[in-house]
């Protein structure tokens, strides 16, 4: 049985005031939308009690699984809003999907796809006017599920909860695309083989933020992180996928070996790439094939690539051992292809392939 969402009957909203005052500078997930959904899920019982209620803190005990085992899961996507006022969402079944494949690697109960996509449509439709109409604004929707047992056995709990909270977000870029540096990690991998790096889980995310501060200090944006078993193969960024243009016009981007989160992003690059005439290849790419092909001209674009900054041009590359620059960043297919997806999902271009879902 699909899950039905209860509504409070009295709605508490920010004015239109508030309202536009975070639109006009809302920054990365730092403003919230007046709602957000709860579902709670226990063993006996599975999914129950979907509810929207005033976005707010939970009550959290301090013998909760989650702040002990990090039994925890996320996902990341955007609602538009197009030129004549209408709401969408991209390809939200990928991300609901993606979900079910992280829930069951954290050994958390899949929500089925389509409770998924009725909790961010129910809350897109109630939190309606936070989705901004500004160019290359959003709404960022954060669905995430928590063990939320309070006992410190360690064994998957029996008790979980799952959330969506809405953020307005602006364009990642202020002032135009700006082509990144990127530290390569050679001290620390974020995955391993068999490890939790095609799940979308906070450990993920903790476990790169000490290489991310590294880079920070090296003067760069974010850090590419090498395989863990070799340290020879380009597997993503702490929260991006990578790929390569060659100059013989392929779209290069790493495989999924298991320990590479399966972007959305990803995926729509691969096709919007090759109705663009470029050869996509999803194979392993070495570190020393990206520094042999930069420095002889071979490879002409680098770009990482994920949801909260579609595409974003890498301008070079440093290690302990030097710094490689990609001449000529952001590159002419990076660029084009950055503005085709936004383009589809801002509704100035025809969504051929039916990634575009409408909610309101
Ligand atoms: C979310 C994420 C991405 C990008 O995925 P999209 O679906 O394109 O947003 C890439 N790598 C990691 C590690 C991620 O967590």
């Amino acid at each position: 049985m699909p899950l039905s969402f209860a509504v409070p009957t009295e709605l508490s909203y920010s004015s239109d005031a508030d309202i536009a005052a975070v639109h006009a500078a809302p920054g990365f997930g730092t403003y919230f939308t007046d709602h957000m959904v709860v579902v709670d899920w226990t063993r006996d019982q599975s999914w129950h009690d979907a509810r929207v209620q005033p976005y707010g803190p939970f009550l959290v005990d301090p013998a909760s699984a989650v702040l002990h085992y990090a039994q925890e899961i996320f996902e990341g996507l955007k609602a538009y809003r197009h030129a004549d006022g209408s709401v969408w969402l991209f390809r939200p079944e990928k991300n609901a999907e993606r979900f079910a494949r992280s829930a069951r690697r954290l050994a958390l109960p899949e929500l089925p796809v389509d409770d998924f996509v009725a909790s961010i449509e129910t809350l897109v439709r109630i939190d309606e006017r936070w989705v901004p109409t500004g160019a290359e604004q959003s709404l960022y929707l954060r669905p995430f599920m928590i063990a939320n047992e309070n006992f410190l056995g360690v064994r998957p709990a029996e008790k979980v909860l799952y959330s969506l909270i809405a953020s307005p977000v602006g364009s990642y870029f202020k002032g135009g695309v700006t082509p990144v540096d990127i530290w390569i990690s050679t001290d620390y991998t974020r995955a391993a083989p068999g490890g939790t790096g095609a799940a979308k889980c906070g450990g993920n995310y903790a476990a790169s933020l000490l290489p991310q501060q590294q880079a920070y200090e090296q003067g760069c944006s974010q850090v590419l992180f090498l395989d863990g078993r070799e340290q020879k193969w380009i597997e993503e960024l702490g929260g991006m996928n990578m790929f390569v243009v060659t100059r013989e016009g392929r779209l290069v981007t790493p495989e999924l070996t298991g320990s590479i989160l399966e972007g959305v992003t990803r995926d729509s690059i691969l096709e919007v790439g090759s109705e663009l005439g470029l050869q996509p290849e999803e194979r392993r790419l070495s570190l020393a094939e990206l520094t042999e092909g930069v420095q002889s001209g071979g490879i002409t674009e680098v770009f990482a690539c994920g949801t909260a900054a579609v595409l974003t041009p890498i301008n070079s590359f440093r290690s302990t051992s030097g710094e490689l620059r990609v001449p000529g960043a952001p590159g002419h297919y990076t660029m084009e292809i950055r503005q085709q997806l936004l383009d589809i999902q801002s509704g100035r271009r025809e969504d051929t392939h039916g990634w575009m879902r409408r909610v309101l």
